[in-house]
């Protein structure tokens, strides 16, 4: 029988040479290493030897989380880097040149956004925004220079789900890369190689690092994609073949736009992963306790979340995320005044903006993060004035309901 998530993590096997013989992987918190010899040292940098050689490149204790992403999620390889927007700018910046363009989720968080819209545009490098969750539409916009198609698992703070086995069929019709931002979904609950994802890639700043330790994204290659069908990769198919991708990361992208992972959050987020499940499965159950909750509260409008059964994508939530849809959920009051002021009430439930962090953290999205945007554009975004997300943490269900119930009572 296939052993437990937490199991596994706990148990993936790292190299025993430590001096000590510690249990746990050592925090290796250097920049470079030494070798014997003048041959070995131009042995190891011609890539023929294994080592380690400078930290910006690759370190032990980096590699060993690597490892454990690989082992929890049968990914063909897995690349760390030092925050979720690194995990997405090294990612399209491999895949595509000047000219060329992807295809993306008009719902993103907000900074994949801007980084698509403003930064590489202004390289050259085109995106077409639509409805993923609309996959007809998403058809119509390819054309010969299209490279990729781009979306997120669960949009925030909309909580949308595409049809993933849809955008996979549409992607293998034209040959263009599939690639999911995952964040929301961690792998206890989500495995986009089975559902035809090529790339994921995740922030895992949010639920991986451990509650808000530390910043790092990871870049999963699920090795499903054939890199000769990308015209600026097909070069490298002959020598790297299925590692095409990872190789043209390592030797180029990541490494020379500095995007590395330092030992030290690496470390972390290996603590963070072997107790995933765990908080995964504490916070989504808390969330549906919540939902259940607001949903039945007079003063409380409307509720999104789409793990509830009734809620519209539920049946997408099944199929794809084993039923729980991540951990975070949006419910609504009569007015803008009225968000704040229960937001000014709560004793225990923080006003910041990260989520996933072990701590339920809340937020009215409309005058926070999107408050640059227009009036109109924000409508347009599916961003309501009256509307608070909730990322739900690792307390006490009765808790959290105790502390949402009392400052519900502070709206006349
Ligand atoms: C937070 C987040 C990112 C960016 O990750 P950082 O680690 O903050 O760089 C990307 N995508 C999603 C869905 C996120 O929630």
């Amino acid at each position: 029988m296939k052993k437990s998530f937490t199991t596994r993590s706990l148990h993936v096997p790292f190299p025993r040479n430590d001096a000590h013989r510690a249990l746990d992987m050592p925090v290796y918190e250097t920049v470079a290493y030494e070798f014997d010899s003048s041959e070995s040292m131009s042995a190891n940098f011609r890539g023929e030897l294994p080592a380690h050689v400078y930290s910006r490149t690759s370190n032990p204790t980096v590699e060993y989380f690597e490892q454990k992403m690989k082992a929890l999620t049968g990914a063909h390889q897995v690349l760390a880097v030092a925050s979720g927007m690194a995990a997405i700018s090294n990612t399209v910046l491999s895949v595509c040149k000047s000219g060329d363009n992807i295809i993306s989720g008009n719902h993103l968080f907000a900074h994949s956004f801007s980084l698509l819209d403003q930064s590489l545009r202004n390289y050259g490098l085109e995106t077409r925004f639509v409805d993923t969750t609309q996959s007809h539409l998403v058809e119509r916009l390819i054309d010969e220079n299209t490279r990729a198609i781009y979306f997120e698992t669960v949009t925030n703070p909309q909580l949308e789900l595409a049809d993933i086995s849809k955008l996979s069929a549409i992607a293998r019709k034209y040959n263009l890369l599939l690639i999911a931002d995952s964040t929301i979904t961690p792998p206890v609950v989500f495995n986009g190689r089975s559902l035809g994802v090529d790339i994921e890639v995740m922030s895992t700043t949010k639920h991986i690092s451990g509650g808000g330790t530390s910043f790092g994204g990871v870049i999963l290659d699920h090795g499903n994609y054939d890199w000769s069908l990308n015209p600026n990769l097909k070069s490298l198919t002959e020598k790297f073949g299925k590692d095409t991708f990872m190789a043209r990361l390592r030797k180029n992208y990541f490494r020379n736009t500095g995007s590395a992972m330092s030992a030290h959050t690496a470390h972390y987020q290996i603590l963070g992963l072997d107790m995933l499940e765990l908080r995964f499965e504490r916070s989504y159950s808390s969330c549906m306790k919540l939902g259940e909750f607001l949903t039945r509260h007079p003063k409380v409008c409307g509720l999104t979340y789409p793990g509830l059964k009734g809620s519209k994508d539920y049946e997408l939530a099944v199929t794809q995320f084993q039923g729980k849809p991540g951990t975070i959920l949006t419910f609504e009051l009569e007015s803008e005044k009225a968000c704040f002021t229960f937001m000014n009430h709560l004793q225990m439930i923080r006003r910041a903006t990260n989520l996933n962090d072990n701590k339920s953290l809340i937020i009215h999205p409309w005058s926070t993060i999107f408050v640059e945007f227009s009036e109109k554009d924000r409508k347009a975004m599916k961003i309501s004035p009256t509307a608070m997300r909730l990322s739900v943490g690792i307390e006490a269900a009765e808790d959290l309901i105790e502390d949402i119930e009392e400052a519900l009572k502070a709206i006349a």
